[in-house]
């Protein structure tokens, strides 16, 4: 699969090129990856931003090597990722989002969407950091410089599209609250819900680099004054969205934060419930979506981590004739085939509420409580060989059921051990899951002892 091209690539990580303003993350740095894209696509070209507070400075960065290089230029202004996605897949060559998701405030980074709404393959992002490297760009003569065109109201295409998705009203009679965490889901995510039908509360919905109520990442403690407001407004779910929501995360009725692999569950099992197919999700994905698949008479099929390899299966298998129904991170990152090939967090908000229109209580707490609840132990190893630890656990587990989609994956019954490579820093990742807490940590322990001394 892609895992060994992945290693060639230099800056760019899982999900696009990220670093600290002034530091790793400079203007210069955009310039040039704007001008290699513009070397390598012509034509149209959508770019926006996140709420970051360098994001102006990075477009403008970012705008000026597209344009000398003779794209001409879509400014989308602040929207969300998908919502970018979305425009780029019906209007443009390609998109340079300027994002850092859901790292703190002083991070900045890029991340480029080519022709069909995808972030780009692995083997075209090598080809633009060789540009990058050798300052190789094709720039253009005097009559050949792009021009811009400014469209801030075009993420309501990508409003409507959400919308339309469902029936007319479908949200009627249901209260949500919604934080955005002063992220770009503030321009999309309550219009979308409220234009479902929602009565709609928000909280952190002003848009704000310096991000006042809370960090970008959301968490279960950054995420308490969304969850005393579900309880305060009698809401039937409070949804948050990361930095530049391609991801969403739920509270429910009684306040409490959805495990994201919960969540996940729960959409796919209204989905599944409905049409039978394919569910595509990464190996570091719980086993509770092969359990939700196999009830409902799907199968999963797995890649490696990162949701870009999940997208590009799903339309790999679409394009061969499967009938792919649904696919995602267990993160939050969700992807609707029938929308688009990325994980969306304005989808997942509305598609949260269609799964509860579809339930005679409506009762999100209760869905989640029904669910079985697996162990997870996670863990990481710094400054090691991933190659060393991987071959020592392959000898230990030679007799066992092995899957090497992404680093090592021991599956035994119910129970799972991943152990990789992380896609963004210099790290060994590893995750354990089992049903019960005492089998997790044995698996665990088992794993440490495979890798002995590090
Ligand atoms: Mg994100």
């Amino acid at each position: 699969m892609n895992t060994q091209k992945e290693k060639k690539k230099r800056l760019f990580g899982t999900n696009g090129v990220r670093g600290v303003i002034g530091e790793t993350m400079t203007p210069d740095l955009v310039l040039g990856i704007g001008a290699a894209l513009g070397s390598m696509r012509r034509g149209r070209i959508a770019v926006g931003r996140d709420t970051r507070t360098s994001g102006e400075a990075l477009v403008h960065a970012v705008k000026a090597g597209l344009l000398m290089c003779g794209c001409d230029v879509l400014d989308l202004g602040i929207l969300p990722t998908p919502a970018l996605q979305y425009i780029v897949r019906d209007r443009c060559e390609a998109g340079a989002m300027i994002t850092a998701s859901h790292n703190p405030p002083e991070y900045n980074g890029v991340k480029i969407i080519d022709t069909d709404g995808t972030e780009m393959a692995d083997e075209e992002i090598i080809l633009l950091e060789e540009r990058l490297f050798n300052r190789q760009y094709d720039v253009a003569a005097w009559d050949g410089v792009g021009s811009e065109t400014i469209a801030h109201h075009q993420v309501e295409e990508y409003i409507r599209a959400i919308v339309d998705y469902f029936p007319e009203q479908i949200g009627a009679g249901m209260t949500v609250v919604v934080d955005p965490g002063s992220g770009p889901a503030a321009i999309t995510t309550p219009e979308i819900l409220s234009r479902m039908g929602c009565r709609v509360y928000s909280i952190n919905a002003r848009i704000d680099g310096t991000f006042p109520g809370r960090m970008p990442e959301p968490t279960v403690e950054g995420l308490a004054g969304l969850s005393e407001m579900v309880l305060s407004t009698g809401a039937d779910f409070g949804v948050a969205h990361d930095g530049d929501a391609d991801r969403a995360v739920f509270i429910d009725d009684k306040g409490r934060y959805v495990e994201e692999n919960h969540e996940f569950a729960l959409i796919e099992e209204y989905i599944c419930r409905r049409r039978k197919g394919v569910i595509v999700t990464p190996v570091s994905t719980s086993r509770l979506i092969q359990d939700v698949a196999i009830q409902h008479g799907c199968t999963v099929d797995y890649t490696p981590v990162g949701s870009i390899y999940a997208a590009r299966r799903m339309l790999e298998m679409i394009g061969e004739g499967v009938e792919v129904v649904f696919g995602g991170e267990g993160n939050g990152g969700l992807i609707y085939p029938d929308h688009q090939f990325c994980r969306d967090g304005g989808m997942t908000a509305a598609m949260m509420v269609a799964v509860l229109a579809s339930e005679p209580d409506r009762k999100l707490s209760k869905l989640l409580d029904g669910m079985p609840a697996y162990h997870l132990i996670k863990d990481k190893l710094i400054n090691v060989q991933a190659s060393d630890i991987i071959s020592r656990l392959e000898a230990a587990f030679l007799h066992e059921t092995l899957d090497r989609t992404d680093g090592i994956k021991i599956i035994r019954d119910r129970s799972w051990a991943l152990v990789r490579a992380s896609g963004t820093e210099p790290m060994v990742r590893i995750l354990v899951e089992s049903e019960g807490e005492g089998d997790a940590e044995a698996f665990y322990r088992e794993i440490r002892q495979a890798i002995g001394r590090v």
